[in-house]
């Protein structure tokens, strides 16, 4: 049990050498933070204020937030640490592997949550709870938690808050799952766990999320009749020889596929497609898209029409350099990002870029221009395929894949190579390397109309419903 009081909530991430892993850390004595003030209704605590002159706080801890954490600490001389605080806000004290939720769904693992304190620098502090609302004129960020709400006083802002599962289609939220996180993943599994044998499961999404639930979830149960809805074809973004080397394993695990399928409604005990055809089924499991939080938009900072922070080509805020934005949940300008998609191959070297421009922030050097290459795409296809296709570095496909099961075992190292490669970052900064990306490109066509930034998944072909406009499915690779 995560205790719930103030004090332990402050959590040093060092991890003690008696303790084995996934051991939480709550019951450590709690350092306080310096000039933190806490509010409890309208009486408001002051703590003794600290001589560090740099507080940085960090929202999220995911791909991009631990790694920009680990690598500006792991950075930082002697003598800027002793002036230095970063202090992580994250709603729960683990970090999640959302790129093994599929897995967690389908039943091959119990769980994908790593503690916090496992992975961040050994100076890096945690705060549980969740950011409700940025004060820019303050230089404040509000965290509510089950029993208190903290201001945390910032000198610098990483923004890193990720993604979650859309449920924009009618009636998802009521009556489907969605597995962009662990709740979500955990409470699948056990629907799973429940069913009959023979029982009918709908997946909705021809991208690659849904590829991977679907057959994740045909292969490790292949008594159920799992069928894949998808809007257009499936992973349309894929070039011809991957979707029909896809579709070759996804028939031979027994996934059904219904193209040009567009799901508009999911009921109780079933869906609905355009066109107004009625399907049942005893479980349904929706994975179109990915959607941002709110909280850039609440807090009156620039976003775009999906509500991404805006920063610009050294990942600062376009308004507030103080505030930095890296992973999912933020937009740069598309000279610079015009081919990235959402995906923790985007959000990690975000996450290190964002570090490189703080560090310039506080020494007072010139930071440099956001430049992130790919060298893969990859898809798990249950536990013993998979599928790498090598791109260019903008993203586009090369002619060389690899299938079968080196394709899963190499999946299977990038897994654990994003979580092992930000948590080196702590002791061995800037071992963490990734390509160039391409020329930087002129701003014409869309992206000058939305204002040069880069569209999500514009690349990718998105799995889009018509109900939900801007954001893709996970168009994504590793
Ligand atoms: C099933 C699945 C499979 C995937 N497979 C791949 C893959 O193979 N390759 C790939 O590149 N990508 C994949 N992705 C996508 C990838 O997981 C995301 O793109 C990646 O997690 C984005 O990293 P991030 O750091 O931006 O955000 P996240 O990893 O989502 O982390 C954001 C963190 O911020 C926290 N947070 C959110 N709001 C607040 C708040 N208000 N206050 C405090 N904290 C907050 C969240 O709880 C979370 O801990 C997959 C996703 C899913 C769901």
């Amino acid at each position: 049990m995560w205790a719930r009081s103030v004090t332990s909530r402050f959590l040093r991430s060092r991890p003690r050498a008696d303790e084995p892993p996934g051991v939480s850390h709550v019951g450590r004595p709690p350092r306080p933070l310096g000039d933190v003030s806490r509010t409890r209704g309208s009486r408001t605590m002051s703590f003794t204020p600290r001589t560090k002159t740099n507080r940085v706080v960090v929202i999220g801890a995911g791909y991009a937030g631990m790694m920009a954490t680990n690598r500006f600490l792991g950075s930082l001389t002697e003598e800027e640490r002793s002036r230095t605080v970063v202090t992580v806000v994250n709603p729960k004290p683990v970090f999640v592997e959302r790129i093994r939720l599929h897995e967690v769904a389908a039943g091959s693992r119990n769980a994908v949550t790593i503690p916090l304190a496992w992975l961040l620098h050994a100076d890096a502090e945690v705060v549980v709870g969740r950011a409700e609302l940025i004060d820019t004129v303050a230089r404040e960020v509000l965290v509510v938690s089950d029993d208190e709400d903290l201001r945390l006083p910032y000198d610098y802002l990483l923004y890193a808050v990720g993604s979650f599962a859309s449920t924009a289609i009618e009636g998802a939220a009521e009556h489907a799952y969605v597995i962009a996180d662990h709740d979500g993943a955990s409470a699948a599994a056990e629907a799973v766990r429940a069913l009959p044998p023979r029982a009918r499961v709908s997946i909705v999404g021809g991208g690659l999320t849904g590829v991977e639930i679907a057959s994740e979830l045909a292969e490790q149960h292949p008594e159920l009749s799992v069928t894949l809805y998808c809007a257009g074809e499936l992973v349309a973004q894929m070039r011809p020889a991957a979707r029909r080397s896809l579709r070759r394993t996804l028939e031979r695990l027994g996934v059904r596929i219904d193209e040009h399928a567009e799901v508009s409604t999911v009921v109780p005990g079933g869906l609905r497609l355009s066109g107004d055809r009625a399907l049942d089924h005893e479980l349904c499991i929706v994975a179109a898209a990915f959607d941002v939080p709110d909280l850039a938009r609440a807090s009156g900072l620039p976003v775009d029409e999906a509500g991404r922070l805006e920063v610009d080509e050294y990942l600062r805020c376009i308004d507030n350099p103080a505030i930095l934005g890296a992973g999912d949940a933020v937009v740069a300008p598309q000279s610079v990002a015009g081919h990235l998609r959402m995906g923790c191959a985007t959000a990690l070297p975000m996450g290190a870029h964002a570090a490189h421009t703080l560090l310039a922030a506080i020494r007072g050097a010139v930071p440099r221009e956001l430049t992130i290459g790919y060298v893969l795409q990859c898809i798990s296809l249950g536990r013993k395929r998979g599928y790498i296709q090598l791109v260019r570095s903008d993203d586009t496909a090369r002619r060389f894949h690899l299938g079968g099961r080196t394709g899963a075992r190499v999946k299977e190292w990038i897994c654990e190579m994003v979580v092992d490669s930000p948590k080196k970052e702590s002791t061995q900064p800037g071992a963490y390397s990734w390509p160039k990306g391409p020329k930087r490109r002129a701003v014409t066509g869309a992206g000058s109309q939305s204002g040069g930034r880069a569209p999500v998944g514009a690349r990718f072909g998105p799995e889009q419903h018509a109900s939900y406009p801007v954001l893709s499915d996970r168009s994504r690779a590793s």
